[in-house]
């Protein structure tokens, strides 16, 4: 099946421009160095529907600016990558896209880790608890990942991941994979990428971060990897989009808020 895989965000936590930051990309002119917090969007058609899919990796705290711009009517499920606030503080946004869920048949799945489901729970208590008694609140219904998730016909296939000292996870889907907050890449972790043609990963910037991995490193698992392309995500104001491109060979580059690519499902 043909999808498309939107960049929602390519930003890292805090977003580009950075509040308070003076510094040359916080005030480039440029609109590709904008970046809302990191999140993508995967459309496709299910034959067996006969209706568009859309699957959402991260809800982080634009997704409703984010959903606006990319004219997103409906949402099918959710994928936690783990629940640091800059990938999860916009799941509250879902409430008018569950309520139109819950009318087609059910609850938006919630597909994550059991560890980062816990904070889901903790900081939407008023949502998630067997207790929540509100009645706006989103009709979303968290589940455990498991190896594979199958939703509506696509495979996701959950690759183990390190940020920092935290187990999170990445997903491949058909020819395509999302890692994004890594800092490592288990060696297991290799033989689950095996043949993806378009990588998306992480690259904050080129200094050290002790749980994210930098420019140079994720340019190092791209090659190892041997994608297509691989487009570069949960970039910090340290880099500067046009530059940094010209730097780079023309299939590894940095992704913009609102790229869409082709993909294989
Ligand atoms: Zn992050
Ligand atoms: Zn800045």
């Amino acid at each position: 099946m043909d999808g498309t895989l939107t960049f929602l965000g390519t930003g890292t936590s805090m977003g580009v421009p950075t509040l308070g930051c003076p510094c040359a990309v916080c005030n480039s002119a440029d609109p590709h160095d904008r970046r809302l917090r990191p999140s993508v969007l995967l459309r496709w058609n299910d034959p067996a529907a006969g209706a568009e899919r859309v699957v959402v990796i991260d809800t982080g705290p634009d997704f409703r600016e984010q959903a606006l711009r990319e004219h997103v009517r409906h949402v099918d499920a959710v994928l936690y990558t783990h629940a640091h606030a800059d990938h999860i503080m916009g799941l509250d946004d879902l409430r008018p896209l569950s309520f139109i869920a819950q009318k087609r048949g059910g609850p938006i799945p919630l597909y994550a880790d059991p560890a980062a489901i816990k904070v889901l729970e903790r900081v939407f208590e008023y949502t998630l608890s067997p207790d929540a008694t509100y009645p706006a609140r989103a009709r979303v219904q968290p589940k455990p990942l498991g190896e594979h998730t199958w939703a509506y016909g696509v495979d996701f296939v959950r690759v183990p991941l390190l940020h920092g000292e935290q187990p999170i996870c990445g997903f491949r889907f058909g020819n395509a994979a999302y890692l994004t907050d890594v800092s490592s890449i288990p060696e297991p972790s290799f033989a689950l990428l095996a043949g993806v043609e378009v990588l998306v990963i992480s690259a904050l910037r080129h200094t050290p971060h002790p749980s994210h991995a930098t420019l140079e490193q994720s340019v190092e698992w791209s090659r190892r990897i041997g994608p297509r392309q691989t487009w570069f995500t949960h970039i910090a104001h340290d880099l500067a989009h046009e530059e940094t491109n010209r730097g780079l060979p023309a299939n590894i580059q940095l992704a913009h808020d609102g790229l869409s690519v082709p993909v294989t499902l």
